[in-house]
């Protein structure tokens, strides 16, 4: 494909877009050093600056579409270049020029989707709530403690849906008042926009914003860190304003007001993954091991590449609905991570985290076997 941008529209449009940092770039290549592709293959975000520099960014490259906006390298940079909105920026022009090649190319099936249902993952808008069917759910209704707006992944994907009947069982235990939006959920919006599609995310977030207002919203809480994500920092860019908690937060205030008591124990061997969104971007890293730690016999290790350090599961920036070959995957090596330090259980609070670690177990030897948990799956055998 011979797809040709003018090379002063490349170096307009990543400045319109917030990613004029890119020009302070002196080469010094620690973004490569410290990304997680080069554990996989070659792969070049100062390469990538470069090239936008002087506007010689080619869209029909895969190359462009390969970050997966971990943000390791944006905390690392000695200059202070933003490498997760200039390469947004970019890929504003793929969308633009509906230019998603090879690997990239079910994006195409993710916006059709997000578009007439406003889910990102197939489902039909009227069976958003099925997940909830026998469940001591609610619709939520002005005056509720709290709004639970359960995701895309929590409400079609039928490995995920377990982790939402978990979130309900806990927060019922607990006592709380809560509510569901049901159809009227639509998609939150960020990974679409880290695929350059401004125009959908808006859509999306305009959206979940009339129906956030329409029904009296004050709180809301999530299970996955790119809702948190784009709810805590991104919706403020439509002048809204109402508070969101994250789950592992929210257990721990119920844990510490009393509200919640654990019983038992969970005899086991467990380590703890942080998720890119809840970790580097959002600074969640406490939470989930004050509770791994309050549980009786549960044993926590740490692996390799934890807290700030993370290693990526290979899921952000649109690619948990790309195609990822077998030897690219980083879940893979985080897996082995988990095997390493001995753990029969990884635990972790991210739906697309979850996804492609169990993938990646699968291909475990017997004697590795390992578990993939969310963490309120863990509270749940507690209650
Ligand atoms: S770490 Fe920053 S300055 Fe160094 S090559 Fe990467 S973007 Fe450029
Ligand atoms: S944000 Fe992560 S995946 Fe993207 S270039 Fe930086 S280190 Fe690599």
């Amino acid at each position: 494909m011979d797809t040709v941008v003018p090379e002063n529209e490349i170096v307009e449009v990543i400045k319109e877009n917030g990613g004029d940092s890119f020009k302070y770039c002196y080469q010094c290549g620690l973004c490569d050093a410290v990304c997680p592709w080069n554990r996989v293959r070659d792969f070049s975000m100062r390469k990538i600056i470069r090239q936008a520099t002087f506007g010689l960014t080619e869209i029909d490259q895969e190359e462009m579409w390969r970050c997966t906006t971990c943000k390791t390298c944006v905390d690392r940079c000695p200059r202070g270049v933003d490498q997760i909105t200039a390469g947004v920026a970019l890929r504003k022009l793929g969308a633009e020029y509906d230019v998603y090649p090879g690997n990239v190319a079910p994006v195409q099936n993710v916006v059709a989707s997000l578009t007439s249902e406003g889910n990102s993952i197939g489902g039909e808008r009227d069976k958003r709530a099925d997940w909830a069917k026998g469940l001591a759910v609610k619709p939520y209704a002005e005056g509720m403690e709290i709004l639970y707006f359960t995701g895309c992944y929590l409400s079609y994907d039928p490995r995920m849906r377990e982790v939402a009947t978990a979130t309900a069982a806990i927060l019922n235990k607990a006592g709380v008042d809560f509510g569901i939006l049901g159809s009227k959920e639509s998609c939150c919006g960020e990974s679409i926009r880290k695929t350059g599609n401004e125009d959908l995310f808006k859509r999306l977030a305009k959206e979940n914003i009339k129906t956030f207002i329409d029904h009296g919203v004050k709180k809301v809480l999530v299970s996955s860190p790119h809702c948190y994500h784009t709810f805590k920092n991104e919706y403020p860019e439509f002048m809204v304003n109402f508070e969101v908690v994250f789950i592992s937060e929210y257990i721990v205030e119920l844990i510490n007001s009393g509200r919640l008591s654990l019983k038992g124990d969970y005899p086991k061997k467990v380590t703890y993954h942080d998720p890119c969104y809840l970790g580097r971007h959002n600074g969640i890293y406490d939470a989930p091991r004050e509770i791994l730690r309050q549980i009786p016999a549960l044993e926590l290790s740490e692996m390799a590449d934890s807290r700030e350090n993370s290693l990526c599961c290979g899921g952000g920036g649109g690619h948990i609905w790309m195609e990822t070959p077998k030897e690219d995957r980083f879940s893979d090596l985080r897996v082995k991570q988990a095997v390493a330090v001995g753990a029969e259980v990884l635990v972790t609070s991210c739906p697309y985290c979850i996804t492609n670690f169990t993938d990646s177990s699968l291909d475990l030897d017997e004697s590795e076997a390992l578990e993939i948990k969310d963490l309120t799956e863990i509270i749940q055998t507690l209650l």
